[in-house]
């Protein structure tokens, strides 16, 4: 079983990436930026309330945000194996994965991390807000705060996975095609 999960900043270019990689390696993809937005869309409670910190460039809380994504991991049983995108992005996210895995007597195969500097970032997740339509991706200050946020809480959980000798770090500036290539190399081997 591969778990894997897809680390990086906002705008690295984890949904994209995966979004190419789920079915070649009959993995699920497990985003939960997308599960946040389709209940946002649905207007659900958990939308409704997880939007406040969202368009505010916050981490929704973590035990939410571990409950749901225990939640969708339990609806695929049979399930080859995992890509983990935007979670875990903190370290107690990080430890309830380790355990809801163990249970499960599996664990995380490998964190592979998409490295991609800070003004590049800006100037992907302003394009991106141009056309998608996210509240989060419109305004300047609100990527500033998503970064600031992913520097202090998320980058941390690097340290984690790097503890156990699981990161890989790739380098995400480039053609999405090269990434993917450089990707699917790294995930056949893994
Ligand atoms: P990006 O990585 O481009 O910021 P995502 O779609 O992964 O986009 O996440 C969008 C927002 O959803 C985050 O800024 C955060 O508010 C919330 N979110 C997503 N995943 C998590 C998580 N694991 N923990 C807390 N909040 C999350």
């Amino acid at each position: 079983m591969k778990n894997i999960v897809l680390f990086g900043p906002p705008g690295a270019g984890k949904g994209t990436q995966s979004a190419l990689l789920v079915d070649e390696f009959a993995l699920v993809h497990l985003s939960t930026g997308d599960i946040f937005r389709r209940n946002i869309r649905e207007a659900t409670e958990l939308g409704r309330w997880a939007k406040s910190f969202m368009d505010q460039g916050q981490l929704v809380p973590d035990d939410v945000t571990i409950a749901m994504l225990k939640d969708e991991w339990t609806k695929h049983p049979d399930a080859a194996g995992f890509i983990f995108d935007g979670f875990p992005r903190t370290s107690a996210q990080a430890a309830a994965l380790d355990e809801i895995l163990a249970d499960a007597g599996t664990g995380v195969t490998a964190m592979i991390g998409l490295e991609v500097d800070d003004e590049e970032l800006v100037t992907r997740l302003l394009a991106r807000g141009a056309t998608s339509g996210r509240a989060d991706d419109a305004n300047e200050d609100v990527i500033r705060q998503r970064l600031a946020v992913y520097t202090r809480e998320t980058a941390p959980v690097q340290s984690y996975y790097e503890a156990q000798g699981k990161y890989r770090g790739l380098n995400g500036v480039g053609s999405i095609e090269s990434i993917t290539d450089e990707l699917r190399s790294l995930i056949q081997s893994l």
